[in-house]
């Protein structure tokens, strides 16, 4: 079992900017605690942001536009910067799968075991770990680090991951606990 950490959307317009998510500021210092593990492990981690091209990005018929590429509402928050050896993607859809070329990195990574945190439960990281059911990885979804725009939506997220893509729920501490396995 080898595991990568998949960091999904902590870019500023999904923190502080134009589609904020209030409650994102309690997950940043578990997610940051769980990178600094992963690097001194030396698990891959690779990050998945939204860049979307202004005009024709079809996300922009349901959203206000957001995480345009070049802007700074698309550049990944200052508190969790990416290191050397990490990895970063761009996406132009919910999903972190959806033409990245994240399952080859993956795949080249020998990787079959995906631990997802970041932004929001319910639409991005429930689209990523879809796409990750559909390919056969084994989905840890740490609930600590992973965060929706309300309550009832990270719940009743939580309970989709768990029921419908068989995804293990847990926390940061206990990731790091057992060696992020
Ligand atoms: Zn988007």
């Amino acid at each position: 079992m080898k595991a990568a950490v998949i960091v999904v959307d902590m870019i500023n317009d999904f923190v502080t900017g134009t589609l904020k998510c209030e409650r994102a500021s309690r997950i940043i210092p578990n997610i940051q605690r769980l990178l600094d593990f992963a690097r001194k492990r030396k698990i891959p981690i690779i990050y998945v942001n939204d860049a979307h091209l202004p005009g024709v990005d079809k996300e922009f018929d349901v959203w206000p536009s957001h995480a345009v590429v070049g802007t700074k509402g698309a550049e990944i928050i200052d508190e969790l910067k990416p290191a050397k050896g990490d990895y970063v993607l761009q996406k132009r859809r919910y999903s972190a799968f959806f033409e990245t070329g994240l399952d080859q990195i993956l795949r080249d990574l020998k990787a079959d075991t995906l631990v997802l945190v970041g932004l929001v439960t319910n639409i991005c990281i429930q689209h990523t770990a879809a796409d990750a059911f559909f390919r056969g990885y084994r989905i840890i979804v740490a609930e600590d680090g992973v965060e929706a725009p309300t309550e009832e939506d990270q719940k009743s997220s939580l309970k989709y991951l768990k029921t419908v893509y068989g995804c293990e729920i847990t926390t940061v501490n206990e990731l790091i606990k057992r060696g992020l396995s």
